[in-house]
């Protein structure tokens, strides 16, 4: 492996002490990072602190510890803002996680533009969570659900894009990297031939956040969410992005404390972006525990960070391939963070088993896309996924176990 980076991966490894756990008394290798990445102790402090020193509800005491609370909470919300690119800080709405961010705009976005005879346009690889929510919703509203299809490289078949955006497609939501073959896809110039038809797009980011730029201004995207915990930050934590006048459109989700202006028995006025979206006490320690993560990411560098998983990606990719049996699931020009993988009949379960047993760990299944897995008629694959403190040991390893599953199953 030629190292483009120059970042010192030993020294990274260190902010992470989970890196140092063993499994069954081997050091642990992990490469499940798509389902959710390690936590640097930057970010596990910045949640100890805050419960320590300065915990208390916010918006709402006039106290010492409420406001250093609120003020914390809004810097991370600026962070966050900063970081996408957002125009305005208020146009970034805290959630529990992508899940609760699709669902959101599936609840809201339909309930005011979603007619019965009316299309919602997803693709072949998109994650449950943003396939079952839009389900919901057309069902809810007499619309129907249209997909983009996919081909056996595992990339969008985009020559139907025209027939499939007509002039009932409400909006299109489609995920930037798939978690389950890798597949980057071309969300630029799908933005840009949606919004010709005057059609919104929202974007699930949760596999991109952590691998790419993201600039929702440059983009022009209309919704664009993510998960906390897949970029270093908590569970329990997510973000919506939405544009100003969308936000404003759209009915809120919940209702509850915090989301209200006034309240009586005949009527309810609604609280200004972004609080009319935030019902209830919000994840305090997780907002700024995901600011903490953002502040990492930035400290590291972005670019640092694509360039150290580009390699190890490309590491990987050449070592594994030279496996006698083993097959890529997902053969896309663009990839990032994810390799999908079986070896000839052998089960993804088994595979994953062994690995496990040599304390290496990868997800198997389906990852929550069974449409890509009935498109490629198998049950499910193995993924390996990676992060910048990844190393080329790791990589070894996992293809040293790979090639004794190989040999003890076929
Ligand atoms: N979309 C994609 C592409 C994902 O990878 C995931 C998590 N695996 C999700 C959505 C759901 O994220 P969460 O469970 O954090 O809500």
């Amino acid at each position: 492996m030629t190292p483009t980076t120059h970042l010192n991966i030993e020294k990274i490894r260190a902010d992470f002490p989970i890196l140092q756990t063993t499994v069954y008394g081997r050091p642990l290798v992990y490469l499940d990072n798509g389902a959710t990445t390690q936590k640097p102790r930057q970010v596990t402090e910045a949640i100890s602190n805050y419960y320590d020193t300065y915990n208390a509800n916010v918006h709402r005491g006039v106290h010492y510890l409420s406001q250093v609370a609120t003020d914390a909470q809004e810097a991370a919300r600026s962070k966050i803002a900063r970081f996408i690119n957002a125009k305005h800080d208020y146009e970034v709405i805290f959630t529990r996680g992508t899940t609760e961010s699709v669902n959101l705009v599936a609840y809201s976005f339909c309930k005011q533009y979603l007619k019965a005879g009316d299309e919602v346009l997803i693709s072949g690889m998109e994650h449950h969570s943003n396939l079952v929510p839009w389900q919901i919703a057309c069902e809810d509203h007499g619309a129907t659900l249209k997909v983009i299809p996919i081909d056996d490289k595992g990339e969008l078949i985009l020559e139907d894009l025209d027939q499939l955006l007509t002039a009932r497609t409400r909006i299109v939501a489609l995920t930037w990297v798939s978690n389950s073959l890798g597949t980057v896809n071309p969300v630029a110039e799908i933005i840009t031939r949606a919004h010709a038809r005057n059609i919104p797009v929202l974007l699930d980011a949760a596999q991109a956040i952590q691998h790419t730029h993201v600039d929702v201004q440059a983009l022009d995207v209309d919704f664009l969410v993510f998960s906390g915990h897949k970029i270093y930050g908590p569970t329990g934590i997510g973000v919506l992005y939405g544009k100003e006048a969308l936000l404003n459109a759209i009915p809120p989700y919940q209702g509850g404390g915090s989301m209200i202006k006034s309240v009586s028995f005949e009527k309810t006025t609604y609280a200004d972006l972004p609080f009319k979206f935030e019902a209830g006490t919000p994840d305090v320690a997780g907002i700024i525990g995901l600011g903490a993560a953002i502040d990492y990411v930035n400290e590291i560098g972005l670019d640092n960070i694509i360039a150290a998983e580009h390699d190890l990606m490309t590491y990987a990719q050449q070592a594994l391939s030279g496996i006698k049996g083993l097959r890529f699931i997902g053969d896309a020009t663009h990839k990032a963070g994810t390799l999908s993988f079986l070896i000839d009949q052998v089960h993804p379960f088994d595979i994953g088993e062994l690995l496990d047993k040599q304390g290496i760990a990868v997800r198997t299944g389906h990852h929550c896309c069974q449409p890509v897995m009935e498109h490629f008629h198998i049950p499910g694959t193995v993924r390996a996924s990676f992060s910048f403190y990844n190393n080329k040991e790791d990589i070894d390893r996992l293809v040293a176990g790979v090639e004794k599953a190989a040999q003890m199953f076929v």
